[in-house]
């Protein structure tokens, strides 16, 4: 079976580790290969909005965290970032006052960074470079990046510095926001820089019109799977999908589940419940994106032109990740 999922970070790497599961797949790691291979096919199609240049090096927040928690590298507690991470870099740059001085690089972290900073210098894409991180990870997923263009997030916030005849509104990178700031300055609006001259990804456009079963993990709506849907050659896709396209929501009891979605869902105007994000993607009947939508046990939901369904959407392990997968795959009528 073709399974394509769009992801963000943490919330979209847990549940890939879920779907692999729910396939007969190994959570961590690479399939087996020989007689007992699965046959099955993953492809996560990644968020890149939080992408950022730091120090020189090229971060990719979101591909990172799949490519470390499929690989077994991921510290599991942060939920982002390397296991058994040290900080003598960031310790070191601080030390220089090396701005920006609030994005903590671990140092196992900082070579992931350089080894891709230095191959998309020699002109490698994005896509190409993930590959190339991916051949020690084995994350046993193909991980494309949406894009391999620069998509970035931007946030419009209320001055947090304000002088006087200064600006009282000012742009930052989503990273300023949410890392620096907590994403306490609310947020006016946001900003895809470079999205309107950027491509979708052919192989991504591929996976997701060519799946059997697209699935949208219960990632950030707004500034995960918002912007990645966003980029021109993805709603073509979307629409072109032969597979039915089954979301679960990251709301949970009108609450994120870790985080702050609802800061981002505020600004755009959409509030903070499982129905009204279904709402927001809209079901596939009314031109919208979704055929099904899964919501917590307790929620309800009604979204026009798609069918919704309540079953338990708590990630505690890969286990309970792995029925939310097969709930999926029910609603969507397909059988791995
Ligand atoms: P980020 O890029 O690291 O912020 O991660 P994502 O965008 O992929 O995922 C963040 C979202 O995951 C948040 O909005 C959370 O509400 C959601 N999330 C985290 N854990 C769970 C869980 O156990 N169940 C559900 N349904 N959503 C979750
Ligand atoms: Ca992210």
């Amino acid at each position: 079976m073709k399974v394509t999922v769009l992801v963000g970070g943490v919330g979209g790497a847990r549940f890939l580790l879920g779907v692999k599961a729910a396939l007969g797949l190994p959570a961590v790691g690479p399939a087996q290969s020989g007689p007992d291979a699965s046959g099955h096919e993953i492809t996560a199609v990644v968020n890149v909005g939080d992408d950022i240049w730091l120090h020189g090096l090229r971060i990719c927040p979101d591909l990172d965290t799949c490519m470390y928690t499929l690989g077994g590298g991921i510290d599991t507690e942060r939920g982002w970032g390397r296991e058994g991470e040290s900080w003598a870099v960031r310790d070191e740059l601080m030390a220089y006052e090396a701005d920006p001085t609030w994005f903590g690089l671990g140092d196992r972290d900082v070579a992931t960074h350089l080894v891709r900073s230095r191959m998309l210098r020699a002109g490698y894409p994005l896509s190409q470079v993930t590959e190339a991180l991916c051949h020690r990870w084995q994350p046993g997923v193909r991980l494309l990046p949406v894009t391999d263009d620069r998509v970035e997030t931007h946030v419009v916030i209320d001055n947090p510095e304000p002088v006087p005849d200064g600006p009282p509104q000012v742009a930052v990178h989503f990273q300023e926001w949410w890392v620096r700031h907590q994403a306490k300055p609310t947020a006016q609006r946001f900003a895809s820089v470079g999205a309107e001259t950027a491509k979708v990804l052919p192989e991504a456009a591929a996976a997701i019109s060519d799946a059997d079963v697209v699935l949208v993990a219960p990632s950030n709506p707004v500034v995960s799977i918002g912007t990645l849907i966003q980029v021109p050659g993805v709603p073509q896709a979307l629409v072109a999908a032969r597979g039915k396209i089954v979301g679960l929501s990251p709301i949970v009891g009108g609450r994120p589940l870790r985080g702050m979605a609802d800061a981002c869902l505020t600004a755009i105007g959409v509030e903070t419940s499982a129905e009204a994000v279904g709402r927001h993607y809209g079901g596939r009947g009314e031109g919208g994106l979704l055929d099904g939508w899964l919501v917590h046990t307790g929620d309800t939901a009604d979204v026009p032109g798609a069918e919704t369904r309540a079953v338990p959407l708590l990630m505690t392990d890969v286990e309970a990740t792995a029925e939310m997968a097969r709930a999926a795959f029910e609603l969507a009528g397909v059988t791995p």
